[in-house]
């Protein structure tokens, strides 16, 4: 029997909860891995919580991440006692996921874990900081470079937001940290932060085109903060949109567009090519540093999943959430 999270949808309604399971419940796969740690990120508190359409059958192991050990293969790269790494292809949306004890997966899936990190390092990173990096690196193809001016990150304090300031303070940029939490202005400078801006400043609807402010960005919001991002880009910048913390819509023109040449790249993690994902990881193993990423972090066992889905969604976690699948 293993320890999983399991979400179901019946007549009573959605309900997600601590539970056992046989082995031989697991899906079909050529992986099974045992999972040592997983990670709660914004898409999987939507799963748990049932307040996004994340989970497209039902019963649903969540858990789009997961590191852990080759338990038994019939994929001709993996063998067992490898370890390995899994981000995103619709695991705990469509597959069952890491929040549990084992996996069964598509060997395609996989990456070996990058060296230096450990498994429960490389889920302090998961999905949410493997995207950070793949939103720095859009920034970089656009020609973004630490002398243009100030990059500004919007949900700052969450786990993208977070990774995202680490990263960019090292690779030597001036970062500008936009947050709700006032009280996390302090951590936001930990991690390199130059400056701290109120989210309020630009989460209300705002004009086509405002002062140009801002050489780059990461956003993780949407909705009226990306438009106000679009609105503030200089002349030839880039935003790099990766979230809907905000809200899925984008009520701005094209004025930032046509008149200011600005680029807006989109940034999917989940069905990212492996020899990108490779080179995002490498560029993690790089660019973060050890020391920031434990402040980042908080670890939780499988049984307080659930509850911290609910805190993630009312923004109460700051940085990255680590569960340790055996605890
Ligand atoms: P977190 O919950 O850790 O962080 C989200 C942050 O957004 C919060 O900490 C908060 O930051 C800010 N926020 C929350 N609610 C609002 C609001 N109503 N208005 C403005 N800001 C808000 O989530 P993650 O960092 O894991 O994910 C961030 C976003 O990126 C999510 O929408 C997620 O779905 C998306 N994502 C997309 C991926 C992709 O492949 N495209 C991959 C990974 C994540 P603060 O308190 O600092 O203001």
């Amino acid at each position: 029997m293993i320890k999983a999270v399991l979400i179901e949808k019946t007549e009573a309604g959605h309900h997600a909860a601590l539970t056992e399971l046989a082995d031989d419940a697991l899906p079909e796969g050529d992986v099974t891995v045992a999972v040592s740690y997983s990670t709660l990120n914004y898409k999987d508190a939507l799963a748990i919580t049932g307040k996004g359409p994340v989970v497209r059958q039902f019963p649903m192991v969540p858990g789009i991440d997961f590191a852990g050990f080759v338990e038994t293969s019939r994929h001709p790269d993996f063998k067992a006692g490898d370890s390995v790494v899994l981000n995103g292809w619709g695991v705990g949306e469509s597959h069952w996921g890491g929040l549990a004890q084992k996996a069964r997966v598509n060997g395609d899936w996989l990456i070996p874990l990058q060296a230096p990190f450990t498994a429960a390092q490389a889920m302090a990173i998961g999905t949410a900081g493997y995207t950070a990096m793949l939103c720095v690196l859009a920034l970089e193809r656009q020609g973004v470079t630490a002398d243009q001016g100030e990059i500004l990150v919007t949900g700052a304090a969450g786990g993208v937001g977070s990774v995202a300031v680490a990263v960019l303070a090292k690779l030597g940029y001036r970062v500008a940290a936009s947050t709700g939490r006032a009280a996390e202005a302090p951590y936001l400078r930990s991690l390199g932060a130059s400056e701290i801006i109120d989210r309020a400043t630009l989460s209300a609807p705002g004009k086509p085109l405002a002062r140009e402010r801002w050489a780059g960005a990461i956003d993780t919001v949407g909705s009226h903060t990306l438009a106000n991002v679009c609105a503030a880009l200089r002349y030839g910048a880039t935003v790099a949109a990766c979230g809907l913390a905000q809200g899925m819509d984008l009520p701005l023109t094209v004025a930032p567009f046509i008149l200011r040449g600005v680029t807006l790249a989109g940034v999917d993690s989940v069905y990212r090519p492996i020899a990108q994902r490779r080179e995002a990881w490498a560029r993690l193993a790089r660019d973060l540093d050890i020391e920031k990423l434990a402040a980042i972090t908080n670890t939780i066992p499988l049984s307080e999943v659930v509850p911290a889905a609910s805190r993630m969604l009312a923004g109460q976690v700051r940085g990255r959430l680590v569960v340790d699948v055996n605890a």
